[in-house]
């Protein structure tokens, strides 16, 4: 991350820059927040996978932001619960096969 004021490359933990003096929080909060973060965020609970390629393409465009862009965390958790939708559709569509498949009579069975 650097400082909005005058450039200087800044600790990621730093409230003052220790170039400038500026307040560094200050900046951070009146950044915007990577779109496509937010767009990830929706996307997954309709299509999770929409929202785990979101949320990969969002975190690496906050990444080469080189802290001018926020919105990381709502990255993060748009893939998490991408990868956590995902798995429960599967299983659930897994065990709807598996339940149908126990409930269908044996002479529907082609062995
Ligand atoms: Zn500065």
């Amino acid at each position: 991350m650097n400082c909005a004021s005058c450039g200087q490359e800044l600790d990621s933990r730093a409230i003052f820059c220790s170039k400038c003096g500026s307040a560094v929080d200050i900046y951070v909060a009146g950044l915007p927040t990577a779109g496509i973060a937010v767009a990830a965020l929706i996307s997954v609970f309709f299509v999770p996978v929409l929202g785990i390629v979101l949320g990969y393409v969002a975190r690496s465009e906050i990444k080469n932001s080189r802290g001018t862009k926020v919105g990381r965390g709502l990255a993060t958790a748009a893939i998490v619960l991408g990868w956590v939708f995902s798995i429960s559709y599967i299983l659930f569509f897994v065990i709807w096969i598996a339940l149908l498949l126990a409930s269908t009579p044996d002479s529907l069975l082609v062995d």
